[in-house]
């Protein structure tokens, strides 16, 4: 593969961090561009001596321009519930100007284009599990839809430069994602599991814990999001794990996995919180020859190290 140059919004982000790794791996050159709005310095500190690597902190909702790029991988939005809760119009900014901005920027140069969409674009979903050709059940003025219109828009958007501007765009249908760099405090369910099992809190279950997600380990995430970059597929994909767990399942995974003695509280759910998500990936099977390989329990290991630490730097900041 010839080298790249490949830029990554939301680069210092959680899943934008890996990307960058992997893609340096792959011999490209790359510049993260991000706000640190969720993001932080610390997933992109290990890279800061290597000279194929460049961070640009800026609002992508800004229009921008550092120079030709070959690729732009768009990953920058806040990601968790509550964080695009609590910053709703930089969400739906950065999904509608940012994704944009985005575009624009492959336009000048001809680059080509990845979008970081998301299984919320099957909201509460009425079709279990979710293909690709299902088109979703949003509520368009819930607490959700500043993020799951965003991300509907910006998929509308990336099919419209592929329609009217021959922009060789792909959409990647991301299903819920874990592991290392993941913010301990971002409310998702994996790192709020994994922070009170490790401290020895309640573990906070929504609802009866009857809802169901399927957790993908970031390392197939990233192998099944490069093989939709590199193939023809415009998408969508669904890039995702088909195991599908109840939450009350996940909390004993993790209650296991870290030996803790934690109880389970319940506590209400969530407004419009879906009750069932599981992707179909024969598409993802069939096109791009992917499948995760890491299981629900080996990932939360692999993560555990982490989260220990994570926990740790916790504390040390509030004494
Ligand atoms: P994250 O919050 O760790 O990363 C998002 C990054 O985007 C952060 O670094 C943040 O600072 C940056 N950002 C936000 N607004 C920006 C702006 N206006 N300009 C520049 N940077 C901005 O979240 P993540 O889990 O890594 O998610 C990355 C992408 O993948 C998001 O687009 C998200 O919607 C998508 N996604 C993630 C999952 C998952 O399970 N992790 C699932 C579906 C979709
Ligand atoms: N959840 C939970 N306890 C928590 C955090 C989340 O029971 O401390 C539930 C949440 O209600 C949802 C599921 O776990 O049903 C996944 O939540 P998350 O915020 O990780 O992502 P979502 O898939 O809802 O976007």
């Amino acid at each position: 593969m010839n080298t790249l140059r490949i830029m990554v919004t939301g680069g210092a982000g959680f899943l934008g961090s890996h990307l960058c790794d992997a893609l340096l791996a792959e011999g490209h050159a790359v510049t993260a561009v991000d706000n640190l709005l969720t993001g932080r310095r610390g997933n992109i500190e290990h890279l800061r001596n290597d000279s194929r690597f460049e961070f640009l902190e800026h609002d992508i909702c800004q229009p921008f321009d550092y120079g030709r790029v070959d690729y732009v991988f768009n990953f920058a939005s806040p990601a968790s519930p509550v964080d695009y809760s609590e910053h709703g119009i930089e969400t739906l900014q950065v999904g509608s100007l940012g994704t944009f901005n985005a575009l624009e920027l492959a336009r000048k140069y001809e680059a080509r284009f990845l979008m970081a969409s998301t299984s919320e674009c099957y909201g509460d979903p009425e079709e279990h599990p979710q293909k690709e050709t299902y088109w979703g059940h949003v509520n368009p003025i819930g607490p959700r839809s500043v993020y799951d219109e965003a991300k509907r828009f910006s998929e509308a958007a990336t099919v419209a430069y592929r329609r009217y501007h021959q922009l060789d765009a792909k959409l990647a249908r991301i299903f819920n994602t874990y592991g290392p760099r993941m913010q301990i405090n971002d409310g998702r369910v994996v790192p709020n599991f994994m922070k009170q099992a490790l401290r020895g809190e309640d573990l906070t279950v929504y609802g009866d814990g009857k809802q169901t997600r399927s957790f993908c380990y970031v390392t197939d995430e990233i192998d099944g999001l490069l093989r939709l970059a590199w193939s023809k597929e415009p998408g969508p994909v669904n890039i995702g794990n088909p195991r599908e767990f109840t939450i009350l399942e996940c909390a004993q995974k993790v209650l296991a996995v870290t030996g803790s003695k934690s109880q389970i509280r319940y506590e209400p759910l969530p407004a419009d919180d879906p009750k069932q998500r599981r992707p179909d990936i024969t598409k993802a099977r069939t096109l791009l020859g992917w499948e995760p390989r890491v299981d629900l329990e080996s990932g939360l290991k692999m993560s555990l190290d982490y989260f220990r630490g994570a926990v740790a730097a916790l504390a040390t900041t509030r004494a």
